[in-house]
């Protein structure tokens, strides 16, 4: 049995049986795995206090050919990530992020961009930067990186730029149409011109400067609308944290 090692974010930590613990965790090398920690309470040596909701930490496990589940062999905190579990608004946020991620992605498929922009993610929402427009745009790249990205920049079907006031969203053909274009079909949701630009915007903005980015009121209660929609469709589960976050939203 090769041992593997690799950079991983606790994504979910189950108790198992009287001493064991079942964890999923996002990693950088290979992506969602899900594991045993077979002694997790008794040996703090091995595991510490690595195993909580939100820890980044290096990981190394084993591979059994004959389990689904990897074998967690050892964890070093990098970062705790403390001040996520102290505030119940950054929990609420941090959780979210953490649920959608495990919700939209299937096991070991390696995604090193998923994985950074959980990371960056997580962190502010520790400093505390819990604007409406942060989670938008935290959905909007994690559909790019999981090749969802809806298509903002022109109609889907007659290629045009968008111009006018309104145009319209398709979350079934992942994009918007122009008004000639959407004449008369269903299941369309009309949008201002001025969030597409907004989501274009998120899409590219550098993250560094993310905690800086201001939406409209109209454009916040547009572009939930759309991505709502639109994220339902790959969703591989029902969220928890939807409701707890908007809460505090
Ligand atoms: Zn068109």
């Amino acid at each position: 049995m090769p041992l593997y090692k690799t950079p991983a974010i606790i994504l979910r930590s189950i108790p198992y049986s009287e001493a064991d613990r079942i964890v999923t965790l996002y990693t950088l090398d290979f992506g969602k795995i899900k594991g045993i920690a077979k002694g997790a309470k008794r040996s703090r040596k091995r595991f510490g206090n690595t195993l909580e909701v939100c820890s980044y930490i290096t990981l190394s496990f084993f591979e059994k050919e004959t389990s689904e589940l990897v074998r967690l062999n050892h964890c070093d905190l990098i970062r705790s990530f403390t001040g996520l579990r102290e505030d119940i608004h950054k929990l609420a946020w941090a959780s979210y992020f953490i649920e959608l991620v495990d919700a939209m992605t299937a096991e070991k498929i390696k995604n090193k961009g998923l994985f950074k922009l959980l990371l960056i993610f997580l962190d502010l929402a520790e400093k505390g930067i819990l604007k409406e427009e942060i989670q938008r745009v935290f959905e909007i790249r994690l559909l790019a990186h999981l090749g969802y990205q809806p298509l903002f920049d022109h109609c889907l079907r007659c290629k045009k730029s968008l111009s006018g006031e309104k145009v319209f969203f398709s979350a079934r053909e992942g994009g918007v149409l122009c008004p000639v274009c959407a004449a008369n079909l269903p299941r369309l949701i009309p949008v201002s011109v001025g969030t597409i630009k907004t989501l274009l915007l998120a899409q590219t903005i550098l993250l560094e400067k993310v905690g800086r980015i201001s939406f409209s009121a109209q454009s916040l209660k547009e572009s939930k609308a759309i991505l709502s929609l639109f994220i339902e469709q790959y969703l591989k589960k029902e969220l928890k944290t939807k409701k707890f976050i908007e809460q505090f939203s």
